[in-house]
């Protein structure tokens, strides 16, 4: 096994990485250390927890030299703000015995402090899409002197709609630079993008693509509805063992505080969430409690939690089914890092049956489907996202059936009033309540 002494790394860094205790490079920092020092562009195709990170800053910091001028000559650019926090920590930690000046630049914070230190002078920027742009735009950031660029998870940053933000970051850019790309994913939309802004680039790519790091214990539970679903969770926090970093996945910023509020009785403590909603010292706050144990659950959107390494994740749970089966490996890659074992639970409902289809298919593996736990309590309440479509037919349009069950989310009296219609409706709204409100045995 080869150790970082023989991959060409300067005393100082060595010093760092002594520090940090890591000996060993991990395969894709072995790999890419020849091709990014090279200097040719180069594309990685690697999950988060295989020590990309790394993998990009060593090279990229062996070569970096000591320099007063003012503009950045390495930009980095991720898609979330943590991710940013998260990247100028790694670069801190190695450069602890190197003169090298970082800064990292989000959107939602003071601008003009970002301008001052922008201005004060800087070697590395890392930043967001947007913030980039806007200090572009006024002018006190110049992208001139860049030599080195690195678009970090690209596939993420294509996902949340920064496709235009990124092309023009690439247009402005001086075309003589070294590029890097990052993706999880390889897919049509990245590949575009490489064709049309990479120069004959290396590919390092380490594992075949969709497959999920087979350190991860995947399993599921079907599950009927939102309700019964905050019965198992409940259920697994009280009873699972080892269930004690879950990081919990969730598609809205509204099913994240929705659950949040469901689980304030029995865990009052015990529990964080983070979405783009929340401030950004809310945010920090969340991972800080969550990394430190405080929290032992923290719900997440997929937008926020998307690069976070937060060590020696025990669970991540699925809470409902991701639209996009690559967002199930990312989703299942937080926990099982840096060689560590790692579980994975998906609570899936009958409508989200095609998606697992599609995420096994992508994995070329079955999920295996555990039972529910006896005793486990099957609610039958929908909520007013569950209630089935129906068509009306004296409208012809498609109209969301309002089934006034006390569902979890209730309706203020005056909206149910609307809502029901008059008495023909309510007896056809009985009648359907009847039909799809059934409980359902496991
Ligand atoms: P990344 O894939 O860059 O998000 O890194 C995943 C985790 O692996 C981080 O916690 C890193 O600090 C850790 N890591 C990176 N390189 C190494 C290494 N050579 N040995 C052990 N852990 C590492």
């Amino acid at each position: 096994m080869i150790t970082f002494k023989d991959l060409n790394l300067s005393k100082q860094l060595l010093r760092a990485l002594d520090d940090i205790g890591f000996e060993n490079p991990t395969p894709i920092q072995e790999k890419a250390f020849p091709i990014i020092s090279s200097g040719t562009d180069a594309v990685g195709i690697a999950q988060t927890g295989t020590g990309k990170t790394f993998a990009y800053l060593l090279p990229i910091l062996r070569q970096l030299t000591y320099s007063e001028q003012r503009q950045p000559r390495v930009l980095i650019v991720v898609p979330t703000r943590e991710l940013v926090a998260q990247v100028v920590g790694e670069i801190e930690k190695l450069t602890k015995y190197m003169n090298v000046r970082c800064y990292g630049v989000y959107g939602a914070s003071n601008i003009n402090t970002q301008k001052q230190k922008v201005y004060d002078g800087l070697d590395i920027l890392v930043a967001t899409p947007g913030r980039l742009i806007d200090l572009t735009l006024s002018r006190t950031l110049q992208l001139g002197s860049v030599k080195k660029l690195v678009i970090d998870e690209v596939d993420e940053m294509l996902n949340l709609g920064f496709r235009a933000q990124l092309t023009q970051i690439l247009d402005i850019l001086p075309p003589k630079r070294q590029t890097l790309l990052f993706s999880a994913t390889l897919n049509e939309d990245v590949e575009l993008m490489i064709s049309k802004y990479f120069n004959k680039p290396e590919y390092i790519e380490l594992i075949s693509r969709g497959t999920p790091l087979e350190k991860i214990i995947q399993h599921a539970y079907f599950v009927p509805n939102f309700n019964t679903k905050i019965n198992l969770l409940k259920w697994l926090l009280h009873k699972e063992k080892g269930f004690s970093k879950v990081l919990l996945f969730v598609k809205s910023k509204k099913i994240a505080d929705d659950i949040s509020l469901a689980l304030e009785e029995d865990f009052p403590t015990e529990i964080g969430v983070i979405h783009s909603n929340k401030s950004q010292p809310q945010r920090f706050s969340a991972v800080k409690y969550f990394d430190e144990g405080v929290h032992r659950l923290l719900i997440a959107t997929d937008v926020i939690a998307r690069g976070l390494d937060i060590p020696n994740v025990t669970h991540v749970v699925n809470f409902d089914i991701p639209k996009e089966a690559s967002a199930y490996i990312h989703r299942i890659g937080r926990t099982g890092r840096a060689d560590k074992a790692g579980n994975s639970i998906s609570f899936i409902t009958d409508l989200e049956k095609p998606l697992q289809v599609a995420i096994e298919t992508l994995m070329n593996k079955k999920i295996p489907i555990l039972k529910l736990p006896k005793g486990l309590e099957i609610s039958d309440e929908l909520t007013k996202d569950e209630i089935p479509v129906t068509r009306d037919k004296n409208l012809g349009k498609a109209k969301k059936l309002v089934i006034p069950t006390g569902a979890f989310h209730e309706k203020k009296d005056k909206n149910k009033k609307e809502q029901l219609g008059g008495k023909r409706s309510q007896e056809k709204l009985r009648r359907l309540k009847v039909k799809y409100i059934s409980k359902r045995k496991f």
